[in-house]
């Protein structure tokens, strides 16, 4: 199980997310990024684009981790 967090204080609205969700994973509703972790995207992609590490990829396996991390691995 994989599950996605998003941290909308951090978040500079770039938009990177949402173009690169090709399954509504990541959409943009009303100046607001809602993420979908139920939606088959490739989030460890997803969670590498963004500029600022605002989302983070948490699985049984490695915990939490996002691009900046030292256990991220691609
Ligand atoms: S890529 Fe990151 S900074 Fe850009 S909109 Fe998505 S969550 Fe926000």
């Amino acid at each position: 199980m994989t599950k996605i967090f998003y941290d909308e204080k951090i978040c500079v609205r770039c938009l990177a997310c949402v173009n690169e969700s090709e399954f509504d994973g990541v959409t943009y509703e009303r100046e607001r990024i809602i993420i979908d972790d139920t939606k088959p995207e490739d989030w460890e992609n997803i969670c590498a684009i963004c500029p600022v590490a605002a989302i983070s990829i948490w699985n049984w396996e490695f915990g939490i981790r996002n691009y900046k991390s030292e256990s991220y691995k691609l």
